[in-house]
This record gives C-alpha cells, sequence and structure tokens, in this order.
C-alpha cells in the first residue's frame, strides 16, 4: 500500500524533508519504546469520550475508564454480535449507540457476514489516523533506499463502487473512502507522494478508464519511476496483464499524444493531457519491448529507473510471488503495512526483509490491542483453533500488546476510537519480535479462510453450501458428489476458483456438459459479494471451474496425505489444497473440466437495502 499520499502542488521552499523524516522516526521510537503507557492512554480516551454510548451502558460498564474493569466487563465479540447495532445505525437511529463521535459512514469490509460485506462503521477523526500510518512508510523506506524524492511512484489505485444505506450512509471501501477524501485529494507537496497517476485517473469510477489512464500516465513518465506498486500482488499482476492486452493502443496514444475514443471521461482526459506529448520514439521502445516473445521482466524494461515493487505479498498473496518475481526480473518485493476497514495495525519497520520473513509493528496510537492465543492443530492438515465464542476464562486469556509472547500466535482483538469494542478481526499473527517494547508480528492467516484470488475470502462454511446447491442440478442423473476439495488456481490471470469433484453414478445418462456449466455458475451463485463483485465488476477473478476426476483420486490423496504423516483415523478430506504435489495428483486424474458460462448476478450494496434506496 502506499504511503499517505500529500499533493503534488509545487515544493515550496521551506519543505525539509530530511527534518520531517527525523521527526517521524522519533515518533516510532517514542510509541514503541512507551507501548504500554500509549495503549493505557488510547483505552482511557476511547473510555472517557464514549462513556455515555448505548453499547456500553448495556454491559454495564458504568463510565469506568480502566483497563482492568474494561476487561472484566466488556465481551469480547464478533461481527454478528454488533450486527443489530450496525443495522440500526444503517436503518437511521443516530443516537449515540456503539459512539459519541456522529458516524460518518460505513466502511464495507472484504470480510463477510451473511454473504454480505461487513460494515464497519467509522468516525470523521480516523481519517487522521489512517494519514499518519501512510505518512509513517516513507521516512521508514528512505532508511534503506535513498534517493526516492527524486523520481515517481507509479502505483495502481482504484476506487470501488459505493452504496448508500436506507439512512442515506455511504457505505464503501476503506481506500476508496480514502482517496475521495480531502487527506488524499488535497494533499500537501510531498516529494514521496509524487505520482504518475493524477487524482482524476484514480478516482474514476470506470475501471477500464481508470487503468488506462493510469498506465498510459505511468509509461509516458517511465524514465521518472523509481518504484511501482498496487495495494495487494493480485492488482498490480492485473495491471501487467491489461498493459498485455491493450498496450497497442496505448502506445497509439503515445505516438500521437491523443487518447483513446474510449477514454471518455471529461475530468480523465483533462488530467492525461497535461502528461501526455507526441512522443514517437517512446511508442517504438514501448512497442518494442511489448512485442516480444517474452515478457520476463517486463517492469524492469519499461521502468528502467525502479528500484523495488511495493505490494502485499504477505498471507494469501503470497501465491502471487513467482508470478511478480517473473516479470520485475525479481525486483524486491516490499510489504510496507498491514491495514484493515476496522483500522490501520502497523507498519513493516525492515521493508528490505524477504516477504517470508515481514513482520509488522503494531503502532500502539492506532487503537488499542488485544491478543488472544491460538493453538495450531500440527499435522498435514494444519488447521488453527480458536474458539467461535469464548467463554469467561478464555476472555481472560487476552493479553496485552507488551504482553505478548515470542514465536506465539495469537487472534488480534481491537478496541477503535470509532466503536468497535474487543472486536476480533479474524487474522492470526506470530510475534516476530519486537522495536523497542512494541512487538512486530509475522502475518499468519485469516481464520477459516479457504479460498482467495484478490480480496475475496470464501471460508469452508460457504463453499460447503455452495457446493450443496449446485449438486441438485445433478439429482435427475441420479448422481452424487462422493468427494471434493478445491484450489485457488493463480497460474491463470485473473486466477480462479477451481473444484475436483469425484462422482458417484449410478444412472446412465450421460451428463451433458452443460449441466456442470450450471454447477459452476450455481456455486458463484451461492458465494459471497465480494467473490461475485470480483468475478462481475472487477474482473478479479476469472470464471469458476469444476474438474471431474476419476473414480478413486480422493483416495489416493488419502494415501498420499498418510504417507505423509497425516494420521489414519483422523483424516478429513481437505476442503481447499494449496500443496503442489496434491494439485498435481488431482490434474493428472482430472478426466474432464469445465467453466462458468456467464458471470454471476452482483449488485453493489447490500441485499436487504435494494429497492430502499
Ligand atoms: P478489509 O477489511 O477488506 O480491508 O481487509 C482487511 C484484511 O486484509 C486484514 O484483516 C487482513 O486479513 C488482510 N490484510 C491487510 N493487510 C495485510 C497484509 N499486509 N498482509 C496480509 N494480509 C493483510
Amino acid at each position: 500500500m502506499p504511503e499517505a499520499p500529500k499533493n503534488t502542488h509545487k515544493p515550496t521552499t521551506d519543505y525539509n524533508l530530511e527534518l520531517k523524516n527525523k521527526k517521524t522516526l522519533q515518533f516510532i521510537e517514542d510509541v514503541t519504546s512507551n507501548a504500554d503507557e500509549v495503549q493505557k492512554k488510547v483505552l482511557e480516551e476511547i473510555l472517557s469520550r464514549n462513556a455515555h454510548v448505548e453499547y456500553f451502558q448495556r454491559n454495564g460498564l458504568n463510565g469506568h475508564t480502566d483497563r482492568e474493569t474494561f476487561k472484566t466487563i466488556m465481551p469480547v465479540i464478533t461481527y454478528e454480535d454488533i450486527q443489530p447495532y450496525v443495522d440500526r445505525i444503517a436503518n437511521g437511529d443516530t443516537s449515540p449507540i456503539l459512539s459519541s463521535h456522529p458516524i460518518s459512514e460505513f466502511l464495507t469490509s472484504s470480510g463477510t457476514s451473511g454473504g454480505e460485506r461487513k460494515l464497519m462503521p467509522t468516525i470523521e477523526e480516523e481519517l487522521g489516523r489512517r494519514s499518519l500510518l501512510y505518512s509513517l512508510l516513507m521516512p521508514v523506506m528512505s532508511q534503506f533506499v535513498p534517493g526516492l524524492d527524486k523520481g515517481k511512484g507509479m502505483y495502481f489505485l482504484f476506487i470501488k463502487s459505493e452504496a448508500k444505506t436506507p439512512s442515506g450512509l455511504v457505505a464503501r471501501p476503506v481506500l476508496t473512502s480514502y482517496y475521495k477524501s480531502t487527506h488524499f485529494k488535497d494533499r500537501p507537496y510531498d516529494p514521496y507522494t509524487n505520482y504518475t497517476s493524477p487524482n482524476e485517473t484514480i478516482l474514476c469510477p470506470d475501471s477500464y478508464q481508470s487503468m488506462y489512464s493510469q498506465m498510459l500516465c505511468g509509461l509516458c513518465q517511465h524514465k521518472e519511476v523509481l518504484r511501482v506498486g498496487a495495494v495487494f500482488a493480485s492488482g498490480f499482476i492485473r495491471a501487467i496483464k491489461f498493459l498485455e492486452k491493450h498496450w497497442r493502443f496505448l502506445c497509439n496514444d503515445i505516438r500521437t499524444g491523443t487518447i483513446d475514443s474510449q477514454i471518455t471521461d471529461q475530468s480523465v482526459r483533462e488530467a492525461v493531457t497535461k502528461i501526455l506529448k507526441p512522443d514517437p520514439k517512446l511508442a517504438d521502445f514501448i512497442e518494442a519491448e511489448c512485442s516480444k516473445d517474452s515478457w520476463q521482466g517486463i517492469i524492469t524494461r519499461l521502468w528502467p529507473n525502479t528500484k523495488y515493487v511495493d505490494v502485499i505479498v504477505t498471507g494469501t498473496m503470497s501465491q502471487y510471488i513467482p508470478t511478480l518475481d517473473y516479470y520485475t526480473n525479481g525486483l524486491p518485493l516490499f510489504c510496507t503495512m498491514y491495514a484493515s476497514s476496522e483500522c490501520y495495525f502497523g507498519v513493516n519497520l525492515n521493508p528490505l526483509c524477504k516477504p517470508s520473513e515481514v513482520s509488522y509493528t503494531l503502532i500502539p496510537t492506532m487503537a488499542y490491542f488485544e491478543f488472544l492465543p491460538v493453538q495450531r492443530n500440527n499435522g498435514v492438515n494444519s488447521s488453527i483453533s480458536v474458539p467461535k465464542t469464548l467463554n469467561e476464562k478464555e476472555q481472560q486469556e487476552l493479553v496485552d500488546l507488551v504482553d505478548v509472547k515470542l514465536g506465539q500466535e495469537y487472534e488480534l482483538v481491537v478496541t477503535t476510537y470509532s466503536g468497535l469494542y474487543r472486536y476480533r478481526v479474524g487474522d492470526v499473527l506470530r510475534v516476530a519480535g519486537f522495536k523497542n517494547n512494541a512487538p512486530q508480528f509475522n502475518f499468519i492467516c485469516r481464520k477459516n479462510v479457504v479460498l482467495c484470488i484478490d480480496s475475496d475470502k470464501t471460508d469452508e462454511v460457504e463453499l460447503q453450501n455452495a457446493v450443496k446447491n449446485a449438486v441438485n442440478h445433478l439429482l435427475p442423473f441420479d448422481a452424487t458428489l462422493a468427494e471434493y476439495t478445491s484450489y485457488a488456481d493463480t497460474t491463470t490471470i485473473p486466477g480462479h476458483y477451481v473444484l475436483y469433484w469425484e462422482l458417484s453414478l449410478n444412472g446412465t445418462t450421460p451428463i451433458p456438459p452443460s449441466v456442470f456449466e450450471d454447477c459452476c455458475l450455481t456455486i458463484e451463485e451461492s458465494l459471497n459479494s465480494v467473490y461475485r463483485q470480483g468475478r462481475v465488476c472487477d474482473k478479479s477473478i476469472g470464471p469458476l471451474e469444476i474438474k471431474i476426476v476419476e473414480p478413486g483420486t480422493f483416495d489416493k490423496l488419502m494415501d498420499y496425505a498418510i504417507s505423509l504423516g497425516a494420521s489414519i483415523n483422523q483424516y478429513k478430506t481437505p476442503r481447499c489444497v494449496k500443496f503442489a504435489p496434491i494439485v498435481e495428483l488431482l490434474n493428472s486424474r482430472a478426466v474432464s473440466s469445465f467453466f462458468s458460462p456467464k458471470c454471476p448476478k452482483w449488485f453493489p450494496g447490500h441485499k436487504q437495502w435494494i429497492n430502499m434506496n
């Protein structure tokens, strides 16, 4: 994720980068050295300003602001526990339910509940906290990579569609909210936030025009680009794929100095015109590079001064590292920050480390953090065991930021300024070390997620329900599903879900391909709205595929797992596979393959709001 962008206005003479960097690094020193005191203060502040909110009154906190009382009285919760409060706010109740500050909008998380994005209430001042976290990134980076103020960053940043709750509050993803805010749009000059993409291209709601114009501006300024990136690795790869498809049009624009007629957004055209000049030499150069058979190293070829790629490649995004390495000729991949719709959490203070070693230092001023220890059930199906609801004893096991133990894994629990109290984020983190007194965490995984291509997160229950709905298509053929598993295939761009199905066939009528295609579509229709948005709107996920495997394949899978040490008594078919030899085994026994013939249905906003706006 890029840093808090400030503006591209002309530099003022009193801009002192060195001093600014020094101050920022000192801030990090201070808050990490005094992590516990800062956390205590943050909690007191959150509790005292919200002392009279309904949620605290119902739980009987009675105005207490100390950690001990808070921890004894307040429950550790998940989204479902606060959903009734969220629904009331969405429906227009403006009384202080969760926060004494007015809820300014809802941030729609990529985590879902009941198939719909979770709605995180937020307040205006949170934007300032997000900006603060962004502003830490480049001073940290500048300690390791000098001269980044001498050029530009080519970041592919996008807004997504937004909806309105019945009460008229906007509901949109956190980055859309941020890019549309004055914190981003009217940012003052900062040499570190000098981007190739003008604001208008980022803020264009049409994803094709946005990508096209950002790529065009990036190409025009190719020599100035010192770093490239997107939020997630998947987004950056999508941009490369876009270039592969559209470079001829882009070259034509650069050759002639005119913008393709498909770019109809006036503000985008005007912004691009300021950058685009006829440059036949540059067009020849791009054409020569793009028409070569191999696209290996295309990033370093077209943007020769690039020093690193700034994308998140931790968590499920690590599946994209080989593809990124290929296109960038192994440029360093830097993961700079860890954030969510609920709250922005922390930064990577050692961005030069390998992706597998990335750790994030939680910034103690962002929220009050607690940690629930988790146990990992080791074995072939290594799974993470975290209770769904916590009993009193388990609630007491939560530890504070400065009390986590090196090497131990925890689920992150946050209390935010905007109205989430002891809220389980759903991420599992492992303590990798300490910066002064503040722990640094490896991101281990998101609980329960089995499949992920972009920002979609599909859990085992959603997958199971979707498969259950799909197999109804097989009933007329007297066929049943004996076993299944799934795989997030990112060798295609965009990646797509693959389901491996082993069937029990009792009937004699062959099953026509169209039936399996219907099964694919039914699964897609049954998956959550983030998945469907990725398919329909963002085109970041390709059509779902079902591969039918030979009878006996899942027995072979079990034999293989047992040969690797799984217990025969406890063996359960994994509902998702990642391990390459297992994927190979499944692929080698696939007898046919079918794809979803069209996109599933998707509408912006929650299904319960349709017709209410
Ligand atoms: P959202 O609420 O949709 O913004 O998604 C936030 C979630 O994305 C987090 O809770 C994590 O699961 C994931 N995420 C965010 N930043 C990172 C990161 N740096 N590495 C791995 N996963 C991340």
